[in-house]
């Protein structure tokens, strides 16, 4: 391990920077950038090469190069929208047409018959041969003109600050830089060992790369330099992670006692006996909690892997010791749905279940507190409403949260504070599967455990895709399906997420069914309906007094309807597969066969394609998990843009996958060996993020 690294340098504030005052301060700390080090770490997100120039004719298209050449013709088009055109020709006599739809009048004119011009972009087919749109570009007067020295970074953008302007911020910071031994933390062995530069090295190449610096590589983010940063960012997370976990366990928590006398009051009740997946969690929970230190547990099971009643057998557990449990969930539908199952379930066994979200307003709102406050209410589901400020727990034991993917790290830290006595233990619920490497970066402050079957009887669902010209046989099977008694559900979807623009959407897709379905009884829900409006159209449905639903997203989480076996999902191209699975979950829940219908607009993008055969060909959702990473990703996978896996500066947890084991044993490592170098990585990655606070 290296000598200690002064931290002062790196936290040293912007305005040290020539030219940094107050206004620039503020644009840069609205991105986030306060310290030096935050500059050094500020990474380009692509690079040019304008070392080179590339004879015209030998451009190709989709790749981005630069040329040089003189103006040959210039047309100005007002027909649609302004435009200006400028085709170029060089030595190699071929013509390359610039586009630009936004410029100014002073621009156009720099743009004479014969004037010289340098530009950088990516060639793409055009009317008239390849064109560049927008492309960045210098006029040249006579003579010798230099080309670059280096690689260009391209940053990301920050409002308000140019380019150029970004650029020589980043290249002043780069001056403070410290020598190599006063800034490196990562033991040199494990460096070597993995053949990856310093960090003062990395740092310099990536913010200045040579010329002869593998630009492919950097474009892919598998240059070394890259992944000597990835790999410390990734341990970073790692560590602070198994940091807040240490702390948590540190404090301790009260043991239950594993009294299950309702326990088995609730399993004698019960329509159904459990799975074996169910029993086995149910087994790892138990024992979790009777342990003086705080359950930190994840459970993941498929759409309908049956989590709830497991969750409710926990919570019975807390019910039992004479403490209060409290389930939350990221939807009102969905938090609803719970306090129907579980008031079914627990108040037959005299347990108080209250019920608390946003919508709970004036006298039931403070009855409620004062409920959960006292202690009366035992077990308490809501929406984010449990978390907020003036929510006193008498005495919360158990912490439930449900569809984590929906909630982000903070949000579920907020109700762990809610335990006025003592850390309450948590239990984390996802349907969202999350392939094991991954789960163990994303949730290393978790244990994971999984309910790997479903209850018997199920019949899988089938999926078809069909173009959106077909929808009148849809119509028509919709048609038969509940004349047979069935239900159906018709999913519209839109890209805006706005709940208004979706509420229009589902309203006149609802009158357009009803219209061509007159002897169907059709039912709305969106999220800008009422709750009690929305609670009594589903009810309607779950009775089957009402044949097809038509629905936003917000049924897409955890609503269940045995009867229905028919689900149409508009659009499907523009949604991504966990959703799909998700949304395709609904159905498949009865023992009658079920089908899911994709409508897309044709023309499928291949990507699209892809997703739509991913779930025709499976239902299992930790496959669909693996496909959904490979396809785009795990930010958008783990819905987290909130919880900050998804703003790895350098990292890209698919990417760079093939370090995470070295992540996670040099993580053992520091912990074991050097913990204040742990502390000193966690700072220069996470910072003071609130996320990762060991509270
Ligand atoms: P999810 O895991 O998606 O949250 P739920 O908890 O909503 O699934 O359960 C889906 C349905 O399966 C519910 O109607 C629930 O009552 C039922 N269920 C749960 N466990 C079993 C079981 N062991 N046998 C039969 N049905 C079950
Ligand atoms: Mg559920």
């Amino acid at each position: 391990m290296s000598a200690a690294p002064s931290p002062a340098l790196a936290e040293t504030p912007l305005s040290v920077l020539a030219g940094v005052g107050p206004a620039l301060r503020e644009k840069l700390a609205a991105r986030g950038l306060l310290t030096l080090q935050d500059l050094w770490l500020h990474l380009p997100r692509s690079y040019e090469d304008r070392t080179a120039l590339t004879p015209i004719r030998a451009l190709q298209p989709g790749v981005a190069a630069q040329v040089e050449g003189r103006v040959e013709a210039v047309e100005r088009g007002f027909r649609y929208r302004p435009q200006l055109k400028v085709a170029l020709t060089d030595e190699s006599r071929a013509t390359l047409v610039l586009r630009f739809f936004h410029f100014r009048a002073a621009q156009a004119a720099q743009f004479a018959v014969g004037a010289r011009v340098r530009a950088y972009g990516t060639p793409r087919p055009g009317a008239l041969g390849l064109e560049m749109v927008h492309p960045g570009y210098t006029l040249l007067g006579a003579g010798e003109h230099a080309l670059g020295e280096a690689l260009d970074p391209v940053y990301p953008a920050i409002e308000g600050i140019g380019p150029a302007s970004l650029r020589k911020l980043v290249l002043q910071a780069l001056r403070h830089l410290p020598p190599e031994a006063a800034l490196e933390l990562l033991p040199e062995d494990w460096l070597r060992a993995l053949g990856l530069p310093s960090l003062h090295t990395a740092i310099l190449t990536l913010h200045t790369p040579p010329k002869d610096a593998d630009l492919a590589a950097l474009q892919a983010g598998r240059h070394p330099a890259q992944r000597r940063l990835a790999l410390e960012e990734l341990l970073a997370h790692q560590l602070g992670l198994r940091r807040q976990r240490l702390a948590l366990q540190a404090e301790g928590a009260r043991a239950l006692r594993g009294d299950e006398r309702l326990v088995r009051q609730l399993r004698a009740a019960l329509p159904f006996t459990l799975t074996g997946a169910q029993e086995r969690v149910y087994a790892q929970l138990r024992a979790d909690l009777r342990q003086p230190r705080p359950m930190l547990r994840l459970v993941q099971g498929d759409v309908g892997s049956g989590k709830t009643v497991v969750a409710a057998l926990a919570a019975l557990l807390a019910v039992a010791d004479g403490r209060q449990a409290a389930l939350m969930a990221p939807t009102e539908l969905l938090a609803e749905q719970h306090l129907a199952n579980l008031r079914t379930w627990l108040q037959p066994l005299g347990v108080e279940v209250c019920w608390l979200a946003g919508k709970v307003t004036g006298k039931a709102r403070a009855q409620a507190l004062q409920a959960v406050a006292s202690g009366a209410a035992q077990v308490v589901v809501g929406t984010h409403a449990l978390m907020q400020e003036g929510v006193e727990f008498h005495d919360l034991a158990l912490a439930i949260i449900d569809e984590q993917h929906r909630f982000g790290v903070h949000q579920r830290l907020a109700l762990r504070d809610k335990g006025r006595r003592g850390v309450p233990h948590q239990l984390v619920m996802t349907a969202t599967p999350i392939p094991r490497t991954l789960a163990m970066s994303a949730y290393a402050d978790l244990d994971v455990s999984a309910i790997d079957e479903l209850p018997p009887g199920r019949t899988p669902v089938t999926t078809i895709a069909l173009s959106a010209e077909r929808r009148p046989e849809l119509v028509e099977r919709i048609r038969a399906a509940c004349a047979e008694g069935r239900q159906a559900y018709w999913v519209c979807t839109l890209i805006d997420d706005s709940d208004e623009v979706q509420a229009q959407a589902a309203q006149s897709t609802f009158e357009a069914l009803q219209t061509v379905l007159p002897g169907v009884r059709v039912g709305l829900v969106h999220g800008r309906m009422k709750a009690a409006e929305k609670q009594a159209t589903m009810r309607a449905f779950k009775d089957g007094a009402l044949g097809l639903l038509v629905a936003t997203t917000v049924i897409e989480v955890g609503v269940d309807v045995p009867n229905a076996s028919l689900m149409v999902i508009e659009n499907a191209e523009r949604l991504g597969l966990a959703q799909l699975h998700q949304l395709r979950g609904r159905v498949g829940r009865g023992s009658v066969a079920s089908t899911c219908v994709l409508l897309y607009q044709p023309p499928l993008s291949a990507l699209a394609r892809q997703r739509l055969d991913t779930l025709r060909q499976t239902n299992d959702g930790f496959v669909i998990a693996e496909k959904d990473l490979e396809l785009r990703g795990p930010g958008e996978l783990l819905g987290t843009r909130q919880t900050g896996l998804a703003s790895f500066r350098m990292a890209d947890l698919v990417r760079d996958a093939d370090l995470l084991p070295q992540v996670h044993a040099l993580a053992d490592r520091l912990l074991g060996e050097a913990p204040d170098v742990a502390e000193r990585i966690i700072a220069r990655w996470v910072g003071g993020a609130a996320r990762y606070a060991a509270a």
